[in-house]
């Protein structure tokens, strides 16, 4: 198994691409801290992983709170001794034009997918670098490399999240912690399910493999960004989008 002995925090964790990373990372037999806002599905995620035979512990944290995200990090040293992986992958959208855009839908978007790395991975780094490893992978966004209409709040967090991957992989790389991020195409979750037909078909028509993708074919490359197999990669943007953007 790649992750016996680790410690795995995954946060946006109660479902879509954040619950199979974190299924994915147990099978792995890393033992899975889940940080998420909906409590009663994050135990639930929890309680399976731990039927499964797999070690988890949930936390109901806002990854945008900074006091709410560094308590809880020392409380999960504290209690699980370590943490040998960080995946930020919670994540929101409020789209809307810009012209109709209110300033709350921009906060929002910002607060939890651009100021919750910072959170997660200020409130980490100090201990990952005390011990000279550590891995953090971070979720972008195919938009956040090609834009897209209505979301130039969500645009704009997840190419602020590729900056932050990229300057902090160069902070660490001294001390032996790589940072990078993952920029999903369309993946079929609930974050994407209700939205219209025409979208999606929209989508579609740009996919070359003519399918949307599975949140485990995200995890899949996490779990390898997090694994020694990824030693000499760092600061690097890897795509998981169908071919939609070459
Ligand atoms: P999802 O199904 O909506 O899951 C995200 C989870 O994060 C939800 O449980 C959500 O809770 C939780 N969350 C939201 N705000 C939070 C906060 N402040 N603190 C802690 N947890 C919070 O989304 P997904 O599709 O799996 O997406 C996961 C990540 O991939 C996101 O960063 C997303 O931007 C990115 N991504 C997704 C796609 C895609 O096509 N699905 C494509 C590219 C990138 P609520 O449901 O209550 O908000």
């Amino acid at each position: 198994m790649l992750f016996s002995k680790k410690v795995s925090v995954v946060t946006g964790a109660s479902q879509g691409i954040g619950e199979a990373i974190a299924q994915t990372l147990s099978k792995e037999g890393a033992e899975v801290i889940l940080i998420d806002i909906q409590k009663q599905k994050l135990e639930a995620v929890a309680q399976r992983i731990i039927s499964e035979g797999g070690k988890a512990a949930a936390f109901c944290v806002d990854v945008s709170s900074f006091e709410q995200v560094t308590k809880v990090t020392d409380e999960i040293i504290e209690k699980h001794g370590q943490i040998d992986h960080l995946v930020n992958n919670a994540g929101i959208t409020r789209d809307n034009l810009l012209m109709r855009m209110k300033e709350e839908e921009w906060d929002a978007v910002l607060s939890v997918n651009l100021k919750g790395v910072f959170n997660l991975s200020k409130a980490v780094i100090r201990h990952m670098m005390s011990r000279r490893s550590g891995r953090i992978v971070n979720i972008s966004s195919v938009v956040g490399l090609m834009g897209n209409v209505g979301q130039t709040n969500y645009s704009a967090s997840k190419a602020g999240v590729i900056g932050f991957t990229k300057s902090l992989a160069r902070e660490v790389a001294s001390r032996g912690i790589t940072v990078n991020a993952v920029a999903p195409g369309y993946i079929a979750t609930p974050m994407t399910e209700n939205l219209p037909e025409s979208t999606k078909k929209m989508f579609m028509d740009v996919i070359p493999l003519k399918r949307f993708g599975t949140p485990e074919e995200v995890a899949y490359v996490v779990k390898f960004l997090l694994s020694e197999e990824s030693a000499y990669i760092t600061g690097q943007v890897i795509s998981v989008n169908g071919g939609m953007l070459m």
